[in-house]
């Protein structure tokens, strides 16, 4: 082999091998996180919805709205030189720290809900206890030393999870579903996935039995005890490799769970789109929906509703009770980390709306019995959070594109 002999040049070689090494180093620790590809019938299955393909007959999934989003370079320079300097908090958040016990038996007329952070809720509800998008790893990303990190540790550790009777997964975005989560979950627990078309590759190259996957198209629907579980439309997208070769590779959902006595409404994550109404026609009204409310920006009004969309959303499905989520996590966008739920609060004074602002770890608990005898700590309502800086609808809007003739609620 021949080495440049001039200094300039045994530099860049020296550069160039570390750079080589880096990657390599990267693609392989990113290999099992990144998932897998769906092949074979379960391909063939998802190049059958109408969701697949779009007009333009692409070979992904296509939202039925168009995306308006900013170019990468214009988003990259207002990540470097723009943002709220409240991103993360500078002092501890207050936690309700659970463990098994907080769970006994369920109900056959339960509605209680646990916000463990972000969007993982343990949801019980007429009788079954749901565990939705649950994530318990340290950073929501491809590799353990870099990404977004946990503002706090889980409230609820993992080895204290109770028995869940199935765990629903939105879409594949790693703040939604957590490799490390999903692996430990394929032996500790024999509940069943409930997934949108595709996300099943992804747990079975975890080592999820495929028995265990429900994999579902938009409106498709799977019991489990006498609850419904059905997917619904939401308007977002998906992908977990960095070069974003698989982007809409594998479908996006919301989840509507519906029990002889009780209903909720998880949105999943989503832009506004008149579909929320006919969520609401078909499967409503809900006693409570838990509405991603924050990792917002203009920029891509399109993938994510904003805190003023979120309320509007839950008028939309005919909720009852509105559960923020999606912030007080982990930092996905510029703004401050406290005003999701400051701009959710206002939003849903003016409209009307009741709305629960458990703390992390906290319950929100609508059982039937419940609710009239101790209706006041039923409904967590406290801020917990700091009073910090944040920008309002009027300085720092979020409304999503092409929603000509979506009538003003
Ligand atoms: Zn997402």
């Amino acid at each position: 082999m021949h080495f440049p002999k001039s200094r300039w040049g045994r530099t860049l070689l020296t550069a160039l091998a570390a750079v080589l090494a880096f990657a390599g180093y990267v693609t392989a620790s990113t290999w099992r996180t990144t998932g897998a590809r769906a092949s074979g019938e379960r391909l063939q299955r998802m190049q059958a919805s109408p969701q697949w393909g779009g007009a333009l007959g692409e070979s992904r999934f296509v939202d039925p709205l168009p995306r308006t989003q900013a170019s990468m370079l214009s988003m990259t320079q207002k990540f470097f030189l723009d943002g709220s300097e409240f991103r993360e908090p500078t002092t501890p958040v207050p936690v309700q720290a659970r463990s098994a016990a907080d769970f006994g038996t369920v109900d056959d007329d339960a509605l209680r809900v646990t916000w463990l952070g972000h969007s993982t809720l343990i949801v019980e509800l007429d009788g079954q206890r749901l565990l939705i998008d649950p994530v318990w790893s340290e950073r929501v990303s491809p590799v353990t030393w870099a990404g977004p990190k946990r503002f706090y540790p889980p409230p609820l550790p993992f080895a204290q999870l109770p028995k869940v009777d199935a765990v629903l997964i939105s879409h594949d975005h790693y703040d939604h579903l957590d490799c490390e989560t999903v692996s430990a979950l394929a032996t500790t627990s024999g509940a069943p996935f409930f997934v949108p078309l595709g996300v099943g590759a992804h747990l079975e190259s975890w080592g999820v039995p495929a028995e265990r996957i429900v994999e579902l198209d938009w409106w498709e629907e799977h019991g489990v005890g006498q609850l419904r579980l059905v997917a619904t439309p939401a308007r977002h997208f998906s992908g977990r490799s960095i070069i974003m070769a698989d982007r809409d590779a594998t479908l996006w959902s919301g989840w509507a769970m519906i029990g002889p006595h009780h209903r909720a409404f998880y949105s999943g994550d989503t832009a506004m789109f008149p579909g929320f109404a006919e969520i609401g026609e078909r499967l409503g009204p809900f006693d409570v929906t838990m509405i991603e409310s924050g990792a917002y920006d203009s920029m891509w009004r399109d993938v994510h509703l904003g805190p003023e969309q979120a309320v509007t959303a839950h008028r939309m499905v005919r909720g009852k009770h509105l559960l923020p989520v999606h912030w007080g996590l982990f930092d996905l966008a510029l703004h401050g980390w406290t005003e999701p739920v400051e701009r959710v609060l206002a939003a849903a004074e003016e409209q009307g709306v009741t709305v629960s602002t458990p703390k992390p770890g906290g319950q929100v608990d609508l059982s039937s019995g419940r609710r009239a005898s101790r209706a006041s700590e039923a409904i967590a309502t406290q801020r917990w959070w700091p009073q910090l800086p944040w920008e309002d609808a009027d300085t720092a809007p979020v409304v999503s594109s092409h929603l000509v003739g979506l009538a003003a609620l």
